[in-house]
């Protein structure tokens, strides 16, 4: 495979499963169609990086299928000015298409070797605009709060409070809650009044608590 066809195949991804399904962001379909997925899979799956599929990334973790992971992007409206908190660095595919879209990510994991191999590789493609933690993210990273949105992509059983409390007035969190089955919610902040929409099932790894 060359370069040229890796990015055909990510042409088609983006019209057949993104936009076919409603995603209407332009700014999301480009960074899609930009950031190379099938580097941030092993590589006996990166044939498959590009179909409409979660993936196996090692400590039993997944990257969350194309279509998700653009609905979540699209759903916290990801303009140029904002500072994003992404929980769950995993592969580093998220954020990477995050540092696409927005001023500064800041990424919370708590695999380290998870965090280790997404930094190298994120740093290895010229993203200088992603911030690193390792840790429990439930709690969040709070003296790097207010985030204009919050995107966590491992699911809690309910939404954790100290998330709600780093959305900076106006701003968007997109979370899975659940056990067995899971919703994502997505929660807005105006002043101290957070409103909860739930939007769609869907299925991701535990957020694992440490406390
Ligand atoms: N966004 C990732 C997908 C990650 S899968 C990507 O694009 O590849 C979910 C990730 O959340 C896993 O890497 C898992 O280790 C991590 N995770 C689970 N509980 C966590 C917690 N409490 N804090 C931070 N990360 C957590």
């Amino acid at each position: 495979m060359t370069k040229k066809d890796w990015a055909t195949l990510r042409k088609l991804m983006v019209e057949n499963q993104l936009r076919a399904r409603g995603i209407k962001d332009e700014r999301v379909l480009q960074a899609m169609a930009k950031v190379p997925r099938h580097l941030f899979v092993p590589p006996d799956s990166q044939e498959f990086a590009y179909s409409d599929e979660p993936l196996p990334i090692g400590e039993g973790q997944t990257i969350s299928q194309p279509y998700i992971v653009a609905y979540m992007t699209e759903a916290i409206q990801p303009e140029k000015w904002k500072r994003v908190l992404e929980i769950g660095t995993g592969s580093g595919y998220q954020a990477a298409v995050l540092a696409e879209l927005v001023k500064e990510v800041y990424t919370v994991e708590v695999i380290p070797s998870l965090a280790e191999k997404a930094r190298e590789l994120l740093e290895s493609l010229g993203y200088d605009n992603i911030h690193y933690k390792v840790g429990d993210g439930t709690l969040g990273w709070p003296e790097k709060a207010p985030f204009d949105s919050i995107l966590v992509t491992a699911a809690p059983a309910k939404i954790p409070p100290s998330l709600e409390e780093q959305l900076a007035p106006g701003g968007r969190l997109i979370i899975p809650v659940g056990e067995m089955f899971q919703d994502l919610y997505l929660v807005t902040r105006e002043k101290d009044k957070f409103r909860r929409q739930k939007l769609l099932p869907v299925r991701f790894v535990p957020l694992v608590t440490l406390h």
